[in-house]
């Protein structure tokens, strides 16, 4: 049995912004059922899961970070709600605000977080078997643990960081050199990449393993990291890529409590028609068509700004046999596009603008093609979501897009896969998943079989638990 300390910025359902929060309110949870104790600290968001449920205040301490001195509090979920220990660290002034990320000051505000948790860990009567870190937010932990002088006897913990995605990097210009704890300035060189403090990059040198959300991303960050693809070739004998899962009983037709009509593989059609229907209705669509979504951040990462074009496209020169509805959030002038596009479109396509979870799983069940031509893809929740609800993803093949999504043209295939982010492969790729859904027995058949795939998280959290094991 070991213990596992996740340190995240996110975790369903208590603050979420994307597939991070996903795995953090997941993994934990599976890696209990396998015996072992797992549990979570993260900033203290002021969400609505903060205000509804009862905290006890379990630690209380003040470090000092540059000029700055902070107190800092760290309070623990009362009931085990979701499936694991869940810790927060409130430090007033940085994380009473309304959303997770998005301030000038995010890398001041995420390396108090990483003090606090550190501070704390080095309080504790015995010691974690792991520290497990999760993307930029935490990517100076292994570093502190190893080289700031007051928390040198952490250095022996084991610590993993794992890469949801490798853009962001919370870089910080060497002028705030001094907001780590004190360390061993002859070892700079580990928080260095490219003449500025790179929190990821640290984390890649000094975590004893670095895992990536799908092999394949593993791969391709080797060509394509934002600035560190020789520091992936460097360090790849420590990387390795484990898929993530979906969380079964969250995402289950069979028992969703916000679709209309709940299914199974079963009555699959049925099911999915009513659901279709409801949608439909609510965004003026029509329920014989075939029914194309995308829901995601409308960001240059996933090709957002392709869409606009792409579904006009596809309407005027495939004679309107298709819907479309969008449901995101992110670049305002693809916002733009896609609110004006309501009338010009009108009866073809709608679009909600915003994040809304509901809709999304309303959306999964009701759809019949699920859209993602993303350019980056690190592993990608919501194909595997839409296979969970027998709604056909159609994919761009790229990391753990091409991971999890197989060629219906292909043997034993059930998706559509195309290679390139182009309106031209995306608007081929809607005209071939067009063609597919007027045969209704084929399209039938291979909704049952998606529905059948196991994305499940009880092999991936299995897959974590052995690599602690090679590092203990
Ligand atoms: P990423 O983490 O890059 O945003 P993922 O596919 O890994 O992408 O995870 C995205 C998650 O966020 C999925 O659970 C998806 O359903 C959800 N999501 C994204 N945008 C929205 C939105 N506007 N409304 C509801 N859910 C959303």
């Amino acid at each position: 049995m070991m213990e596992i300390l996740h340190v995240t910025a996110e975790c369903y359902p208590y603050a979420k912004a994307g597939g991070l929060a996903d795995v953090a309110g997941a993994l934990p949870k599976y890696q209990n059922d396998l015996g072992h104790i797992a549990k979570v600290v993260m900033p203290m968001h002021r969400t609505k899961f903060l205000l509804e449920n009862e905290w006890d205040t379990v630690h209380k301490g003040s470090f000092v970070m540059g000029q700055y001195y902070f107190d800092y509090t760290i309070i623990k979920e009362r009931t085990n709600k979701l499936g694991f220990d869940l810790y927060c660290v409130d430090i007033f002034g940085i994380f009473n605000r309304e959303k997770i990320y998005g301030y000038d000051d995010d890398s001041e505000r995420y390396t108090a977080f990483q003090i606090a948790v550190v501070d704390w860990v080095s309080r504790w009567q015995h010691h974690p078997d792991v520290v497990h870190v999760h993307d930029h937010h935490t990517g100076l932990i292994p570093f502190m643990m190893q080289h700031c002088f007051a928390y040198r006897h952490l250095a022996t913990i084991p610590t993993v960081l794992t890469i949801h995605n490798a853009q962001y990097q919370g870089w910080m210009g060497w002028d705030k050199y001094n907001y780590l704890p004190a360390y061993d300035s002859f070892q700079w060189g580990k928080l260095d990449w490219d003449d500025t403090i790179n929190p990821l990059a640290s984390g890649i040198k000094c975590a004893m393993r670095v895992t990536t959300v799908s092999p394949s991303y593993m791969e391709e960050l080797k060509f394509n990291a934002n600035g560190l693809e020789s520091l992936f070739e460097y360090e790849k004998g420590k990387c390795v890529g484990i898929l993530n899962g979906i969380d079964n009983a969250v995402w289950d037709p069979a028992t969703d409590t916000y679709i209309l009509d709940n299914f199974s593989v079963k009555d699959v059609e049925a099911g999915k028609k009513l659901n279709k229907k409801k949608l439909c209705d609510d965004f003026g669509l029509d329920i014989e068509k075939p029914l194309f979504i995308f829901i995601g951040r409308l960001v240059g990462e996933k090709a957002a700004e392709l869409l606009p074009q792409a579904i006009n496209d596809s309407v005027y020169h495939i004679n309107g046999r298709m819907n479309f509805l969008i449901l995101g959030s992110g670049d305002p002038v693809v916002e733009y596009h896609l609110e004006n596009m309501r009338s010009s479109l009108m009866g073809f396509y709608n679009s909600q603008i915003g994040y809304n979870e509901k809709l999304a799983h309303q959306m999964y069940a009701g759809a019949d093609f699920l859209l993602m031509p993303s350019r980056v893809e690190p592993c990608g929740l919501n194909q595997m979501y839409a296979l969970r609800y027998g709604t056909m993803p159609v994919v761009r093949s790229t990391g753990g897009l091409k991971d999890t999504v197989t060629d219906f043209g292909d043997p034993g295939g059930f998706g559509i896969r195309f290679n390139d982010a182009t309106v031209g492969d995306i608007t081929y790729s809607i005209y071939r998943a067009t063609e597919l859904y007027g045969d209704k027995k084929k399209m039938t058949a291979l909704r049952k079989k998606m529905m059948q795939i196991d994305n499940g998280w009880e092999v991936s959290a299995g897959r974590y638990i052995q690599l602690y094991e090679a590092i203990l």
